[in-house]
């Protein structure tokens, strides 16, 4: 287990004192997290790493996974879907069975914690068939600008039992909801195997092991293989961008236990770029591997996500500390992470050409790619790195214990 020690050299002592003054108000304090997948997507992404330092930093940090149903799963996406302004048909099978995982796991998993923070929507209703002894707090890590309403009706009569939300970006803060919200943007660890330095030699035998020629310029996006994250996009504009530079696409999406559309979604896109897969053009990777991820951004000569909605996107940080050059959707809480033309570039999601036509101009000018990767560099350590989220859940906790 990584110990905060060895953050040191990549964010300065300051930081990390400050982190240990914060925790000295907590130590022995015990604080329940629960999601509903241990990998897979940006929130297992963060728990593997948060949890361990948490409790580095003294506090008692314990992680636990909702189980669910693959009908359960089923519901929790249309709901994921539906937050992000899809349509919802909420029957009451729907919300009986989605009760119901909560109830479940409250029989055998007992909670005598001083603070429980529950992620996302899935183990949302678990606050209900608990005697509440303490503060909840509801991490949700969905865009809820634009919620069914329905739906966001529906969900309320849960939020509202809590005692504070914690949201990915000020433009997600609810007007109609009357429980205290805070924003914390969410961070990645820079000594994950996904992200800590590895040399050319181990960059270039992971890629040979995963088959990816390193002849021809790579153009990736590494996504959970969902509607929201526009893969059949990014393959119409490596269409346009390879008429003017030779190059080659890899779409690296693992499958998310908790997000059972993703199989579907792999097997349309992939039907659509048959010819180009039996060329060489297009590759998919779909095995869960941070290396791999790891040695595909570094090996990337641009990395792309074109989303219609993000939370925060994770991957586009990944990307970043690469020092990479990163075009991306402007959307969500990617628009905090890249500033235009200063350390990526920022496109419109309907706007295919104007990411062709970003993509190109970093290809033909590799210069441009170094020049923005350096700044990615920077952007991420100030802001958006595993220690941040760590002080500011401290400063929550020192808030709300109080
Ligand atoms: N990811 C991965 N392998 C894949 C696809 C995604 O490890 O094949 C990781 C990615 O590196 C990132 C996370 O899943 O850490 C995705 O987080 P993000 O916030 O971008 O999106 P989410 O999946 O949470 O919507």
């Amino acid at each position: 287990m990584r110990s905060l020690e060895e953050y040191r050299d990549i964010v300065g002592e300051e930081v990390i004192s400050s982190i240990y003054r914060k925790a000295r108000t907590l130590y022995g304090m015990k604080v329940l997290e629960i999601n509903s997948t241990y990998y897979g997507g940006g929130v297992a992404e963060i728990m593997n790493s948060f949890i361990p330092l948490m409790n580095d930093a003294g506090v008692e940090a314990d992680w636990r996974i909702l189980r669910g149903t693959p009908d359960f799963f089923d519901i929790t996406k249309k709901f994921h879907n539906a937050l992000q302004g899809d349509k919802i048909n909420l029957t009451q099978m729907k919300k009986k069975l989605y009760r119901q995982a909560s109830g479940d796991f409250s029989s055998y998993c007992h909670i005598d914690h001083d603070c429980v923070i529950i992620h996302d929507p899935q183990p949302l209703p678990l606050i209900k068939y608990y005697r509440k002894r303490q503060p909840w707090i509801w991490r949700v890590h969905v865009d809820l600008s634009d919620p069914n309403v329905k739906l966001w009706e529906f969900l309320k009569s849960y939020i509202l039992r809590y005692d504070m939300v914690v949201i990915s970006s000020p433009k997600y803060r609810r007007e109609d909801l009357p429980v205290f919200q805070r924003v914390i943007y969410p961070a990645i660890d820079p000594l994950s195997p996904k992200n800590m330095d590895i040399t050319d030699t181990t960059i270039a035998k992971t890629m040979k092991k995963f088959g990816i020629p390193m002849d021809k310029p790579l153009l990736s996006q590494v996504s959970r293989f969902d509607k929201w994250k526009g893969p059949g996009e990014v393959l119409d504009i490596f269409e346009t961008v390879k008429k003017k530079v030779d190059c080659r696409l890899v779409i690296c999406g693992s499958m998310a236990t908790d997000d059972p559309e993703g199989q579907e979604v792999f097997e349309q896109i992939r039907r659509r770029a048959d010819d180009r897969i039996k060329k060489g053009d297009v590759l998919f990777i779909t095995s869960e591997n941070n290396i791999l991820v790891n040695a595909l951004q570094r090996s990337s000569a641009v990395i792309v996500q074109k989303s219609a909605k993000e939370g925060f996107g994770l991957s586009v940080t990944e990307g970043l500390w690469k020092a990479k050059p990163v075009v991306a959707s402007n959307v969500g809480g990617i628009a905090h992470q890249i500033t235009d033309g200063e350390n990526g570039f920022l496109r419109e999601a309907d706007d295919d050409q104007g990411f062709a036509d970003a993509i190109l101009e970093i290809m033909k000018n590799p210069k441009l790619g170094v020049e923005l990767g350096k700044r990615a560099k920077e952007s991420v350590r100030g802001k958006f790195l595993m220690t941040r989220l760590l002080s500011d859940y401290l400063d929550l906790m020192n808030y709300i214990l109080k």
